[in-house]
């Protein structure tokens, strides 16, 4: 009880002291292991046995379906990258959800989805102004302080990086000026869309699993051996669905060839 009393740096002293040599080891290791935190976008090795699964969650921060989601991903130990709306940050419990997420690489990660969601989903507008839309997305990047250049556009299923570009946007300006800025855009193959108005998933998980099973054989993905699956937190609020999310990953996990990553690792992104 003595310590109390002591200055800061005393009572660190003291605290060592009391130390076995097997503690030590531990402090060492966890000090290296703060040292050593992954950087997003640093290359994985590719196994051409293997089939890339990216699951891209957009709309973030939408509770309770963000921190459902987050739930169900950590809960099965699987990658997802979630693509936040700096418009949808209100209040500290949805920042807190946000610095989660940006904290929690290499299990997620967390990219640019536009601040206001392409004006406001009106997004005629948004892909016609591309300086203010360019802008939008600065302004998310900085204000959800996000570590990556990585894009997906409102409303649009555009691929970009490093000039070369193609989907619905391609002659777009906007979509030029992120390129020419280092920015890469991921759009999708395949969604798992809503059930009409209603905030829920319109296919059942094991639905989904064969339809991505189909496209990996078809070999219709835009790269090979790898699917970027677009959906959205707010499917994923009530716990019936959040279920059927958990069930969809145990499905996908039964085959031995699925791994999950974050998006920062897909092919296009990675080539030099
Ligand atoms: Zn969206």
């Amino acid at each position: 009880m003595r310590n109390i009393f002591l200055s800061g740096s005393a009572a660190i002293l003291v605290l060592l002291a009391s130390c076995s040599n097997a503690d030590l080891k531990k402090v060492n290791a966890d000090s290296v292991k703060l040292i050593a935190k992954p950087i997003p976008g640093t290359p994985i090795k590719y196994d051409s046995s293997k089939r890339y699964i990216f699951l891209t969650w957009d709309d973030s921060p939408q509770p309770p379906g963000t921190v459902n989601c987050k739930n169900v991903f950590r809960e099965q130990n699987v990658k997802a990258t979630f693509f936040a709306v700096g418009f949808n940050q209100v209040g500290p419990f949805k920042k807190r959800i946000i610095d989660s997420l940006r904290n929690d690489y290499p299990q997620f990660l967390l990219a640019n989805h536009s601040f206001s969601h392409g004006f406001n989903d009106k997004y005629a507008k948004f892909y016609s102004l591309p300086d203010s839309a360019y802008n939008d997305f600065m302004k998310n990047e900085k204000e959800l302080q996000i570590g990556v250049k990585i894009i997906r556009l409102p409303g649009n299923n555009t691929w970009a990086s490093k000039a070369v570009i193609h989907g619905q946007k391609a002659e777009n300006p906007l979509i030029k000026k992120l390129d020419a800025n280092g920015y890469q855009i991921v759009g999708w193959d395949m969604e798992w869309g809503q059930n009409g108005k209603q905030k829920q998933p319109k296919e059942s998980a094991t639905e989904m699993v064969k339809r991505i099973n189909q496209k990996f054989e078809d070999g219709s993905t835009v790269e090979q051996n790898a699917i970027v699956i677009l959906s959205h937190d707010r499917l994923f609020e009530k716990k019936q669905f959040a279920d059927s999310l958990s069930r969809f990953i145990q499905l996908l996990k039964q085959d031995p060839r699925n791994v999950f990553e974050t998006i920062d690792h897909y092919p296009m992104l990675q080539r030099k």
